[in-house]
């Protein structure tokens, strides 16, 4: 929730009031890149964002970062998706590893492939492979089934959407829109915040961020966000940031 001293920064008054004047055109919000991992960092992150009011609110769920961690072996991890889940996010499906699995370093240099591009340049068998196991272990885990799935950096290819397709998917979303297999195209972009240290790609997003920030948006942020969210300062950083 929110605490006091955050209620003095942003000016008290209710929560719509106060997000309305910080983020008057936020149409959705999406904490990407959950895993066992930043567990932690999470707690933190969503406890700064429970209140911004939304039309849709979700949680991109990676089932096994890495290769090294697993949802299904992260009990106190499910438990908090679920609460999450009790009180309106929607889990969706973030990828398998979040790691592409053509990543070796000589095909990484001929095809410029970064990490978290796991679903860059896959064909529709290797999308349907990926799929399939980012399914099974969702619903071990959390014994639900996910409609919604996000590419990591939203890179799909149309062969990984029409995969999404046939397995029962009802919408994935890139980063200006959001494709709902049933009703079509809205276009909404995404804002969100440069991590790593690359400094010139960060400031380029940047400004390209701050075109959006003017108009209905999407708003997505990472667990790599949470140190700029101490409770304090909420409102200037946002701004700063852009
Ligand atoms: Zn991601």
């Amino acid at each position: 929730m929110i605490s006091p001293s955050r209620d003095d920064v942003l000016g008290g008054g209710s929560p719509t009031h106060r997000w309305t004047n910080v983020m008057p055109h936020i149409w959705s919000i999406s904490i990407h890149d959950a895993t066992p991992r930043c567990l932690p960092q999470l707690r933190r992150l969503f406890d700064c964002v429970m209140d911004i009011p939304v039309t849709c609110r979700s949680v991109a769920i990676v089932p096994n970062w890495d290769l090294q961690w697993d949802v299904r072996a992260h009990p106190d991890f499910i438990e908090f998706m679920k609460e999450l889940e009790t009180g309106g996010w929607e889990l969706v499906l973030h990828g398998y590893s979040h790691s592409h699995p053509k990543r070796t370093p000589i095909y990484n240099r001929i095809f410029r492939v970064r990490q978290g591009w796991e679903f860059y340049g896959l064909n529709y068998a290797e999308s349907t492979t990926l799929l399939t196991k980012g399914l099974q272990a969702f619903r071990e885990a959390f014994a639900s089934e996910p409609k919604g799935f996000v590419a990591p950096n939203w890179h799909l290819s149309p062969e990984g959407e029409r995969a999404l397709r046939d397995l029962g998917f009802s919408y994935t979303t890139y980063m200006n829109r959001i494709e709902n297999f049933d009703t079509g195209s809205l276009y909404i972009p995404a804002v969100w915040f440069g991590i790593g240290k690359r400094p010139m790609v960060n400031r380029i997003n940047r400004a390209i961020q701050k075109r959006r920030w003017r108009k209905p948006y999407r708003l997505v942020l990472h667990p790599g966000d949470r140190l700029s969210f101490d409770g304090t300062n909420l409102r200037v950083d946002l701004h700063s940031r852009l």
